[in-house]
């Protein structure tokens, strides 16, 4: 009776959101390292990142839920209809990378550089989700 990873986040905002939704189906899910990559997110692939698990013998039922829900979260592109997309940064309203850079330099923060947007793979525009 061990638990068993059922996915990675880097950062905890996402990982609560999954913990939540499995508990809403009646899963008992636990996160691990959390503390560790919310004090510092550049320790997150030193640790792993955020690691949602699940008892052993709620594994099976745990994939049959994340099937049901990932089938409604793939993006289609409004403008072609496609859902082969992938997720890119944007920097064409957000601060250029070099700005950035320095700001986050200067003190000694994280810095964060664009937003993500999906891009199509098929027609190639980008839309949020
Ligand atoms: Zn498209």
């Amino acid at each position: 009776m061990g638990f068993v990873i059922i996915k990675r986040f880097d950062n905890s905002i996402d990982a609560h959101l999954f913990r939540i939704s499995l508990e809403a189906e009646g899963i008992d899910c636990y996160l691990f390292d959390e503390e560790i990559v919310s004090l510092n997110p550049l320790y997150s692939n030193a640790v792993g990142g955020i690691k949602a698990k699940v008892r052993q013998e709620n594994v099976e039922r745990t994939f049959e839920f994340l099937k049901t829900i990932e089938i409604e979260q793939i993006p289609v592109c409004p403008f072609c209809g496609s859902s082969d997309t992938y997720l890119d940064y944007t920097s064409k309203k957000a601060l250029p990378h070099w700005i950035a850079s320095l700001f986050s330099l200067l003190t000694v923060t994280y810095p964060i550089t664009g937003k993500m947007v999906n891009t199509c793979k098929a027609c190639g525009e980008r839309f949020r989700s």
